[in-house]
């Protein structure tokens, strides 16, 4: 079942890994087909580097295993709750990228330190009030957190980004996580100038038909 998802989860494993957005087992990655409403996501606790096809668990959206041997990702919720209520978003990365996860700590927004924050879909990134990994509660916090917006970070814990699909999820991401770490960066110098609103505002529009859609 979904076999394109399990391969493009598996290939996005170990690019992930490789562009040092996440390590060993950390985060999870999910793809959603429309067509028969179940998501792919990767396995609780299998690293990245050795993930096989066959250990992708294929889930509908009220948490039932479809198939698969693995027991699915620990925050499988948190993803379910993105594909029910965003009609735009069929990829989602959970990712413990450390410069974001830095931010987190704060339990602040990650500011328009660049204009690239504007791949947020928004004039910052915002971020969802803390709860404990892998429950309903986190579930619920990121979502309301995120809204219409592709990404949100997550308090003392890291970041989530969306997508028409795994690929712009993905570049998203890492643009993401560049805005943190410049941001972590400057903030050790002294105090970032942040971009106004009419400048971003202008951004995320220009951004809005950034990536590939979904055919
Ligand atoms: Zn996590």
């Amino acid at each position: 079942m979904l076999e394109y998802a399990k391969k493009e989860l598996v290939k996005y494993g170990k690019l992930i890994i490789e562009a040092g957005l996440t390590k060993g087992t950390g985060g999870n990655f999910s793809i959603f087909d429309r067509e028969s409403s179940l998501m792919a996501i990767t396995p609780s606790g299998v690293p990245y580097m050795s993930m096989r096809e066959e250990d992708i668990v294929i889930m509908d959206l009220d948490g039932n295993i479809v198939e698969g041997d693995l027991k699915p990702s620990s925050e499988y919720q948190m993803h379910s709750i993105v594909y029910k209520n965003r009609k735009d978003v069929n990829a989602m990365v959970h990712l413990h990228s450390k410069f974001a996860a830095t931010v987190s700590t704060l339990r602040k927004p990650i500011p328009a330190v660049d204009y690239l924050v504007a791949f947020s879909g928004g004039k910052e990134v915002p971020i969802a009030e803390y709860a404990t990994y892998g429950t309903k509660e986190l579930a619920e916090n990121a979502m309301k957190a995120m809204g219409d917006l592709n990404a949100v970070l997550l308090a003392n814990h890291g970041l989530n980004v969306v997508g028409p699909n795994m690929m712009t999820a993905f570049a998203v991401a890492e643009q993401l996580e560049f805005c943190a770490e410049l941001y972590v960066r400057a903030k050790s110098m002294g105090e970032p100038v942040i971009l106004d609103d009419e400048e971003m505002t202008m951004m995320v529009k220009r951004f809005e038909n950034y990536g590939q859609k979904k055919e």
